[in-house]
């Protein structure tokens, strides 16, 4: 509870002013040029708890991480090596044995329309999503249906999502701590999950409460952020955005989101962004 109580120069005895109601005590002390603010806390404390633990509370910590996938805590190269060359070399057998079911044909129709093509000339359709691959457009049904090839080809063993081990580590750490985890990758919701289903170091679905696309935003628009953090359910102030592209960092940090680059091999570096080369020294409570 906060109380204040004002009194005059030479009436050391009456209060002038005196209030423990908040708006009260902010207009008033806003007359004076004082700023005053009520915090949240992170999780519970109580008055007889020692003031290490209330300052700790009342730190501005994250108390939940938002992590991009690739270039981040996994390697870059594994979805342009490996997932997108599997995805296109499958990609037109895929829509010539699949183009009847009805998942494949919504998406289909959708290409057609977005590439203006018909929709019954299946092969146009598929040279219009090759090309969307070859100039990393991010179409959302072309984007669906590399999500169906993928499950296909992680169900059948033919590769497994790369994770940096350091990643996996703090993943796993951070998940026992209760710390919660999201996603926010270009990559469809579909997609992440199944790379966290079949990554190299098994099926790590269920560490991570809840994951964003780019049908929230772009991850350049500090807007996202905001949505994010709304879903969430937490103040942006305590959300921890790792990524590795400076451009996302800029738009979280706006947004009010603390801000990490990981700087893997190959990452351009950015001067504006607190910055770890992985995640081994990364402690949420410190940031
Ligand atoms: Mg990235």
């Amino acid at each position: 509870m906060s109380q204040l109580t004002i009194f005059a120069d030479d009436q050391p005895l009456k209060p002038e002013f005196e209030s423990s109601d908040h708006d009260r005590i902010r207009t008033r002390l806003a007359e004076a040029g004082v700023r005053f603010e009520r915090w949240e806390t992170a999780g519970d404390v109580q008055p007889d708890d020692p003031p290490p633990k209330i300052l700790r509370a009342y730190s501005l910590m994250a108390t939940a991480a938002l992590l991009d996938i690739e270039g981040t805590i996994a390697d870059i190269a594994f979805v342009k090596q490996v997932l997108f060359p599997y995805a296109r070399r499958a990609l037109p057998g895929f829509v010539r044995t699949h183009a009847d079911d009805p998942e494949v044909a919504e998406r289909l129709s959708a290409a057609a329309r977005l590439a203006g093509v018909p929709g019954t000339d299946s092969e146009a359709v598929i040279q219009s999503l090759l090309g969307w691959i070859d100039e990393d457009r991010k179409a959302t049904p072309l984007k669906d249906l590399q999500g169906m090839i993928w499950k296909s080809g992680y169900a059948d063993g033919d590769f497994t999502a790369h994770l940096y081990p350091d990643a996996h580590a703090w993943l796993r750490q951070a998940h026992a701590q209760g710390i919660p985890l999201y996603v926010y990758s270009s990559g469809s919701i579909g997609a992440q999950k199944l790379y966290f289903s079949y990554s190299d170091f098994g099926n790590i679905l269920d560490w991570f409460d809840g994951f964003f696309d780019t049908t929230t935003g772009p991850k350049n628009d500090s807007a996202s952020y905001r949505d994010i953090a709304d879903t969430i359910g937490q103040p942006a102030e305590r959300i921890a955005f790792f990524s590795d592209v400076e451009a996302e960092l800029d738009a979280a940090a706006r947004a009010g989101v603390i801000t990490v680059q990981v700087v893997r091999p190959g990452t351009q570096e950015s001067s504006r962004h607190r910055r770890c080369a992985d995640f081994s020294a990364i402690d949420l409570e410190a940031l």
